[in-house]
Protein backbone atom coordinates (compact mmCIF):
# COMPACT_ATOMS: atom_id res chain seq x y z
CA UNK A 1 0.00 0.00 0.00
CA UNK A 2 1.02 3.45 -0.74
CA UNK A 3 0.10 6.95 0.60
CA UNK A 4 -1.04 8.88 -2.74
CA UNK A 5 -1.02 12.41 -3.17
CA UNK A 6 -4.46 14.23 -2.74
CA UNK A 7 -5.65 16.14 -5.73
CA UNK A 8 -7.04 19.40 -4.51
CA UNK A 9 -9.91 21.91 -5.95
CA UNK A 10 -9.04 23.81 -8.92
CA UNK A 11 -7.63 20.43 -10.49
CA UNK A 12 -9.60 20.09 -13.80
CA UNK A 13 -9.33 16.39 -12.65
CA UNK A 14 -11.53 16.85 -9.75
CA UNK A 15 -14.54 18.00 -12.63
CA UNK A 16 -14.93 15.30 -14.34
CA UNK A 17 -17.39 12.54 -14.66
CA UNK A 18 -15.40 9.29 -13.47
CA UNK A 19 -14.98 6.05 -15.47
CA UNK A 20 -17.18 3.07 -14.67
CA UNK A 21 -15.68 0.06 -13.97
CA UNK A 22 -16.51 -3.49 -15.45
CA UNK A 23 -14.40 -5.78 -13.16
CA UNK A 24 -13.15 -5.30 -9.80
CA UNK A 25 -9.67 -7.01 -10.21
CA UNK A 26 -6.23 -6.59 -8.18
CA UNK A 27 -5.14 -3.73 -9.34
CA UNK A 28 -8.52 -1.93 -8.27
CA UNK A 29 -8.19 -3.72 -4.99
CA UNK A 30 -4.66 -2.29 -5.04
CA UNK A 31 -6.00 1.48 -6.02
CA UNK A 32 -8.35 0.73 -2.56
CA UNK A 33 -5.39 -0.07 -0.49
CA UNK A 34 -3.71 2.76 -1.56
CA UNK A 35 -7.32 4.95 -1.06
CA UNK A 36 -7.77 3.56 2.51
CA UNK A 37 -4.38 4.25 3.49
CA UNK A 38 -4.69 7.83 1.92
CA UNK A 39 -7.83 8.92 3.78
CA UNK A 40 -6.45 7.11 7.46
CA UNK A 41 -3.50 9.10 6.91
CA UNK A 42 -5.09 12.51 6.37
CA UNK A 43 -7.18 11.49 8.01
CA UNK A 44 -10.64 11.94 6.45
CA UNK A 45 -13.89 9.81 6.77
CA UNK A 46 -14.03 9.04 2.99
CA UNK A 47 -12.17 9.65 -0.27
CA UNK A 48 -13.30 9.00 -3.96
CA UNK A 49 -11.05 7.83 -6.55
CA UNK A 50 -11.09 11.19 -8.74
CA UNK A 51 -9.41 13.05 -5.40
CA UNK A 52 -5.93 11.02 -6.07
CA UNK A 53 -6.17 11.51 -9.67
CA UNK A 54 -7.73 8.45 -10.72
CA UNK A 55 -11.14 8.72 -12.83
CA UNK A 56 -12.61 5.44 -11.34
CA UNK A 57 -15.80 4.67 -9.98
CA UNK A 58 -14.34 3.67 -6.82
CA UNK A 59 -14.78 4.90 -3.12
CA UNK A 60 -13.36 4.54 0.10
CA UNK A 61 -15.46 5.62 3.78
CA UNK A 62 -14.37 4.87 7.31
CA UNK A 63 -16.80 6.45 9.31
CA UNK A 64 -16.05 5.73 13.03
CA UNK A 65 -18.39 4.45 16.06
CA UNK A 66 -21.26 6.32 17.56
CA UNK A 67 -21.36 8.79 14.66
CA UNK A 68 -24.45 9.99 15.18
CA UNK A 69 -25.67 8.05 18.02
CA UNK A 70 -23.82 5.92 20.80
CA UNK A 71 -24.52 2.47 19.29
CA UNK A 72 -23.79 3.25 15.65
CA UNK A 73 -21.19 0.62 14.45
CA UNK A 74 -18.33 1.28 12.88
CA UNK A 75 -18.61 2.06 9.01
CA UNK A 76 -16.00 0.75 6.79
CA UNK A 77 -16.74 0.46 2.70
CA UNK A 78 -14.58 -0.13 -0.62
CA UNK A 79 -17.40 0.46 -3.22
CA UNK A 80 -16.91 0.22 -6.96
CA UNK A 81 -19.91 2.26 -9.42
CA UNK A 82 -21.93 3.43 -6.27
CA UNK A 83 -25.68 4.72 -7.24
CA UNK A 84 -28.09 6.01 -4.82
CA UNK A 85 -31.42 4.08 -6.06
CA UNK A 86 -33.35 5.54 -2.89
CA UNK A 87 -33.54 8.56 -0.76
CA UNK A 88 -35.38 10.21 1.34
CA UNK A 89 -35.74 12.96 4.47
CA UNK A 90 -33.18 16.40 4.44
CA UNK A 91 -30.52 17.01 6.88
CA UNK A 92 -28.13 20.41 7.04
CA UNK A 93 -24.93 19.63 8.66
CA UNK A 94 -21.05 20.62 8.85
CA UNK A 95 -19.14 19.20 5.73
CA UNK A 96 -15.73 19.39 4.13
CA UNK A 97 -13.36 18.02 1.75
CA UNK A 98 -10.03 17.02 1.57
CA UNK A 99 -9.20 18.49 -1.58
CA UNK A 100 -10.54 22.12 0.05
CA UNK A 101 -8.25 21.73 3.14
CA UNK A 102 -9.26 23.26 6.16
CA UNK A 103 -12.70 24.40 4.92
CA UNK A 104 -16.27 23.37 5.78
CA UNK A 105 -19.98 24.05 5.19
CA UNK A 106 -23.29 23.46 5.78
CA UNK A 107 -24.72 21.38 3.32
CA UNK A 108 -28.08 19.92 2.61
CA UNK A 109 -28.11 16.60 1.62
CA UNK A 110 -30.65 13.40 2.03
CA UNK A 111 -31.34 12.02 5.06
CA UNK A 112 -31.04 8.59 4.40
CA UNK A 113 -29.84 6.73 1.19
CA UNK A 114 -29.80 3.00 -0.52
CA UNK A 115 -26.63 2.40 -2.51
CA UNK A 116 -26.29 0.26 -5.15
CA UNK A 117 -22.85 -0.60 -5.80
CA UNK A 118 -19.86 -3.38 -6.40
CA UNK A 119 -17.78 -4.49 -3.43
CA UNK A 120 -14.12 -5.51 -3.66
CA UNK A 121 -15.28 -9.47 -4.32
CA UNK A 122 -17.04 -8.32 -7.48
CA UNK A 123 -20.55 -8.80 -5.86
CA UNK A 124 -23.19 -7.00 -6.27
CA UNK A 125 -23.85 -5.37 -2.60
CA UNK A 126 -26.79 -2.81 -1.15
CA UNK A 127 -26.42 -0.61 1.40
CA UNK A 128 -28.68 1.23 3.53
CA UNK A 129 -27.24 4.07 5.34
CA UNK A 130 -28.62 7.30 7.70
CA UNK A 131 -27.61 10.73 9.10
CA UNK A 132 -23.90 11.08 9.03
CA UNK A 133 -23.24 7.78 7.03
CA UNK A 134 -26.02 8.76 4.29
CA UNK A 135 -23.81 12.41 4.24
CA UNK A 136 -20.59 10.93 3.41
CA UNK A 137 -21.79 8.19 0.82
CA UNK A 138 -23.49 10.91 -0.89
CA UNK A 139 -20.25 13.58 -0.83
CA UNK A 140 -18.39 10.38 -2.06
CA UNK A 141 -20.63 9.66 -5.35
CA UNK A 142 -20.80 13.17 -5.89
CA UNK A 143 -17.35 13.10 -6.37
CA UNK A 144 -17.68 10.35 -8.72
CA UNK A 145 -19.86 12.99 -11.00
CA UNK A 146 -17.56 15.56 -10.58
CA UNK A 147 -19.45 17.93 -7.94
CA UNK A 148 -17.67 19.17 -4.82
CA UNK A 149 -19.64 20.02 -1.77
CA UNK A 150 -19.47 23.52 -1.97
CA UNK A 151 -21.62 23.30 -4.73
CA UNK A 152 -24.06 21.95 -2.79
CA UNK A 153 -24.08 24.75 0.11
CA UNK A 154 -27.51 26.57 -0.23
CA UNK A 155 -26.06 28.97 2.70
CA UNK A 156 -23.19 30.16 1.16
CA UNK A 157 -22.26 32.51 3.62
CA UNK A 158 -22.14 29.25 6.12
CA UNK A 159 -18.22 28.27 4.23
CA UNK A 160 -15.47 29.35 6.37
CA UNK A 161 -11.93 28.16 7.44
CA UNK A 162 -12.32 25.65 10.41
CA UNK A 163 -9.80 24.61 13.21
CA UNK A 164 -7.81 21.46 12.58
CA UNK A 165 -9.83 19.18 14.97
CA UNK A 166 -13.30 20.45 13.65
CA UNK A 167 -11.42 19.48 9.92
CA UNK A 168 -10.39 16.23 10.55
CA UNK A 169 -13.89 15.34 11.67
CA UNK A 170 -15.60 16.17 8.53
CA UNK A 171 -13.05 15.69 5.57
CA UNK A 172 -13.79 13.14 3.09
ZN1 LIG B 1 -14.48 15.45 -0.83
Amino acid sequence: MAIREIVLEGDPRLRQKATRVRHVDDSLRALADDMWETMLDAPGVGLAAPQVGVSRRLIVIHVPAGYDHDDDPEINLRLANPKIVRSHGRQLGLEGCLSIPGWAGEVPRADAVTVKAVDMNDRAVRIKATGYAARVLQHEIDHLDGILFTDRIEDKSTLRPVTEEEYDEVAE
